[in-house]
């Protein structure tokens, strides 16, 4: 237990290098591991995350926005904003252009890589497109390094991946004809994901953009052991008679004489409301009542309770995924590694 007055998140780096461990051994390199940072890193903190993936030996990384490739630019040899048009050039940060009409909005000399849609349909240029996009990109005075996509369902065991690995296989081969072309050679691609990866069965790309089994929360994966742990604090503790009711709207009301304690983490701070009434920790303390902003009750007297140390656990009381349980948390906790 920590003396720490608030609640606080502890980061397990032997879990996260046992993860990567793991990564590597199906990439066959640690430097085809591009660790996907976005959302505060999964919710686990950027720069921790950064500085730790720094440690390992990671090169890569993959953001969102520029102000956090800005953040992170230290730590890795290249970084791959995926969502942000910059203002300016970079010469470690790579910019992805997810449609035709966005081209001609990059600075010229920027470093870009196409994102093609592959079967998503919602980002990135059509397989059709490409002739136009190596055209646009040309004339608009980018620096084309790569191709890549991204697979909507390889956590489902269906076909679709199948199929749209097929879909970027064919993009692949037009798209180094192009290169040839328009001599932009050679060219990157990439199109794994955490789950992408671990179906595989032989991995042959550039490199893979891994986030939640970095993390170690990927579903159905009971060899990665998850990086993240989440600790509340007691407010105040009091006797409930039987009858007697907690929390807004009184939804919950004894039905014996109880102990109930109050914790310094509620719904603003990332403990979805859904699961108001019915999370159980790790440890078995029942969560009741409505769970509130900075708030929730307990039926225990202890100081601090673990919230959860799996993200998955906790997402399937709440019926989501564990990206959501671990992106809600807000970046003002404290984060202590260990
Ligand atoms: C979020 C994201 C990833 C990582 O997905 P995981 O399932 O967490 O591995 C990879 N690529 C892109 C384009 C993403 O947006």
């Amino acid at each position: 237990m920590y003396n720490f007055l608030m609640a606080y998140i502890i980061l397990n780096k032997n879990n996260f290098f046992h993860n990567l461990d793991i990564i590597s051994k199906r990439t066959k390199s640690k430097d085809k591991i591009a660790i996907v940072l976005k959302d505060n890193a999964y919710g686990h903190g950027l720069l921790e995350m950064a500085e730790m993936s720094k440690e390992y030996g990671i090169k890569k990384a993959v953001v969102r926005s520029c102000e956090d490739a800005k953040r992170v630019e230290d730590f890795f040899e290249y970084i791959l904003v995926l969502g942000e048009i910059p203002n300016s050039a970079s010469k470690k940060v790579r910019y992805t252009i997810n449609s035709l009409d966005s081209i001609e909005n990059f600075p010229k000399n920027s470093l870009v890589e196409l994102k093609v849609d592959s079967g998503m349909h919602r980002n990135g240029v059509l397989s059709s497109e490409l002739r136009e996009a190596f055209l646009r990109i040309k004339k608009a005075g980018l620096i084309l390094e790569g191709v890549f996509t991204h697979h909507r369902s390889a956590d489902e065991l269906t076909s679709e991946w199948f199929w749209q690995n097929d879909n970027f296989k064919r993009v692949k081969k037009e798209a180094k004809a192009l290169a040839e072309e328009f001599k932009v050679e050679p060219l990157r691609f990439h199109s794994a994901n955490s789950a992408s990866l671990f179906r595989s069965e032989s991995f042959d790309e550039d490199m893979a953009r891994v986030g939640i089994v970095s993390y170690g929360c990927l579903e159905g994966s009971d060899e990665l052991k998850p990086v993240l742990s989440l600790y509340a604090k007691k407010i105040s503790t009091r006797e409930l008679k039987k009858s007697q009711r907690v929390g807004y709207g009184g939804r919950f009301v004894a039905q014996e004489d109880l102990v109930v304690s109050n914790y310094d983490f509620g719904y603003g701070d990332g403990f979805l409301r859904c699961l108001s009434n019915k999370f159980v920790a790790p440890n078995g303390e029942r969560q009741v009542g409505t769970i509130s902003m900075d708030n929730s009750s307990f039926l225990t007297d202890k100081d601090e309770i673990l919230i959860f140390d799996d993200a998955r656990v906790a997402a399937k009381q709440a019926d989501t995924i564990s990206y959501e349980i671990l992106t809600s948390l807000k970046s003002y906790i404290k984060r202590w590694i260990v």
